[in-house]
């Protein structure tokens, strides 16, 4: 496994407030990783540096082997370079079929406009139907995407993530909403996804993150408070004070 993204003294204020504090953090390629934190930590604004929404006061963000700095990139540059996210709320085209959203992703299209291009163009199919096989909706390949459950619409949003060909995905609170049986499919499909690529999942619920079962990264006033297995960390005498509020 060799060092994907290189996080080093990176700070972030917002109106003199310290959101992020002097962070260093490092993910490999391919690996599994959880970021957990009480509210406020700064797990959405170290996101955002990662995906470029934010630019930091100081320090350095470091990526691929040729060591590029995301600083130096524009947001579309650094999703077209590999960085993908997943926000909480599901973003998939309603009206269009599991299929068409997978098509439009994978073409890096925006808009439904673009699935009559598509249609027109059906290369692209087989790796369509792995990704479908991928993330459990094989079955549902012909349906709108808005007669998905909720976690059926999650998955199909990491599909199209996926269908992007990302180096590094970042998701945020996949579990949220589901039921037992969709959270399990989700652990499933994410640890799948990282094998293969970096996976950076920040979720409140400890029992997917157990499940989970890989490094977990614990911030805390926007630096690492703690980092390694979820036992090694939650033993932690710290975290234990920051979670019980102490
Ligand atoms: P988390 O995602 O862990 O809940 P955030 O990254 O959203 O934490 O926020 C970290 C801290 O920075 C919080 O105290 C939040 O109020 C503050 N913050 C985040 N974004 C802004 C912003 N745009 N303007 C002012 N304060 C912000």
């Amino acid at each position: 496994m060799s060092t994907l993204l290189e996080m080093s003294g990176v700070s972030v204020s917002f109106d003199g407030f310290k959101a992020i504090n002097n962070l260093s953090f490092q993910i490999g390629e391919p690996e599994l990783r959880a970021i957990i934190g009480p509210n406020g930590a700064g797990k959405t604004t170290f996101m955002d540096i990662i995906t470029g929404k934010t630019r930091p006061d100081e320090g350095r963000v470091i990526y691929g082997e040729r060591s590029y700095s995301l600083l130096k990139m524009s947001e579309s540059d650094i999703a077209r370079a590999g960085v993908g996210r997943k926000f909480q709320k599901p973003t998939v085209f309603e009206a269009q079929s599991v299929r068409e959203n997978l098509a439009m992703a994978l073409k890096n299209k925006r808009s439904p406009f673009d699935v009559l291009l598509y249609r027109k163009n059906s290369e692209g199919a087989a790796r369509i139907e792995s990704i479908a096989e991928e993330i459990g909706l094989t079955a549902e390949l012909a349906r709108p995407a808005g007669e998905l459950s909720h976690g059926q619409k999650q998955w199909l949003e990491i599909g199209m993530l996926l269908a992007q060909a990302p180096r590094l995905l970042l998701v945020d609170e996949p579990a949220a909403g589901m039921t037992p049986a969709e959270r399990e499919h989700t652990t499933d499909l994410l640890r799948r996804a990282a094998e293969k690529h970096a996976v950076v999942v920040v979720e409140h619920d400890m029992e997917f993150v157990r499940r989970l079962n890989c490094k977990v990264t614990v911030l805390h006033e926007g630096s690492v408070l703690a980092e390694g297995s979820l036992d090694h960390v939650t033993s932690d005498s710290q975290v234990i004070d920051v979670y019980l509020g102490r």
